[in-house]
């Protein structure tokens, strides 16, 4: 499907070679460039509600990022054996952690690349049938930042398309792949209405985006890489990637995190992976996080908006 592209925002781009200041040093920059560059998408209103639905003492939201097989396609990569990880994501994980959210009857968020809800289109009908809720999370994967205007804004676009079409729902939420931010991202996701975006982590608690010192109205739910299976679970056969903390360790920071949340009476946010998260080792973690209130990114955005 075709969109006829807007010209790119103006504002406080990044400099391009063509900027008068682009061939000085950072620290022979000119104080307007780096207020600039930081300018471009700051924190604003901050959005902590003074109570949360139903009298909850803090806001749990679950997020389950089902990146499949486009954590191998995204860069062009073609090994077979790296495909079969992402397919347990589709094939074991995300079943199982669907029955384990059924056997609590909580609802969480699942972030899915177009190609992903199109390669598994069943997967997605079980999510939202059994009430989840759905959110944008690029075309195959593609890095934000590494792309012309046209073609991030066309991919967007592409990609609520093919969610709207599988799901039935118009997806309300972005999460951009790998929270890769481009300096024209805000200003789609103004374009398209969005609710919220949970790619940044300028906070612990909900807050407003601001982009070039405008409020957009645009509730950013906070993520941290701490917050993150794949930071500790991610390995790479071919690469010097391979942590693979103590599962026990793991869980007792986001047990921390939890546990903070609830002194606040704040959010307590979390990013997973079916195919890092979903194993008879560790997903036990989750059934002892998961005893206490929780929501789904769009109902936390949406109450921190009207109540903060
Ligand atoms: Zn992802």
């Amino acid at each position: 499907m075709a969109h006829m592209a807007p010209p790119p925002p103006s504002g406080a781009s990044p400099p391009t070679a063509s900027h008068p200041s682009a061939d000085l040093q950072p620290w022979q920059w000119p104080e307007e460039r780096w207020r600039s560059l930081v300018g471009q998408v700051r924190a604003g209103r901050r959005l902590k509600p003074r109570a949360w639905k139903g009298g909850a003492r803090c806001a749990v939201a679950l997020s389950f990022d089902s990146d499949h097989e486009t954590n191998e396609l995204r860069d062009g990569g073609r090994s077979i054996g790296r495909m079969a990880w992402g397919e347990y994501g589709t094939r074991q994980g995300v079943p199982r952690i669907l029955d384990l959210l059924a056997k609590h009857d909580i609802r969480a968020t699942f972030f899915v690349p177009a190609v992903s809800a199109l390669l598994h289109p069943e997967e997605q009908s079980r999510v939202v049938g059994e009430g989840h809720e759905i959110g944008i999370h690029g075309w195959i994967h593609e890095l934000n930042s590494v792309l012309p205007y046209e073609a991030e804004r066309d991919l967007m676009l592409r990609s609520a398309d093919a969610l709207e079409r599988t799901t039935g729902t118009r997806p309300v939420g972005l999460r951009t792949p790998s929270w890769d931010f481009s300096p024209q991202t805000l200003s789609i996701e103004r374009e398209m209405g969005l609710l919220y975006d949970s790619s940044l982590m300028a906070d612990v608690d909900c807050y407003e985006l601001v982009e070039n010192g405008e409020p957009t109205g645009i509730v950013e739910l906070p993520v941290e890489w701490m917050r993150d299976d794949a930071v500790y679970f991610g390995m790479h056969r071919f690469q010097g990637l391979r942590p693979q903390m103590p599962v026990e360790a793991v869980f007792q920071i986001f047990r921390r995190e939890l546990e903070g949340a609830w002194a606040e009476g704040g959010v307590f946010q979390l990013t997973m992976h079916p195919h890092h998260i979903a194993y008879r080792s560790r997903l036990w973690m989750v059934e002892e996080l998961i005893g206490l209130a929780n929501a789904t990114h769009a109902e936390v955005a949406a109450w921190a908006r009207e109540n903060g």
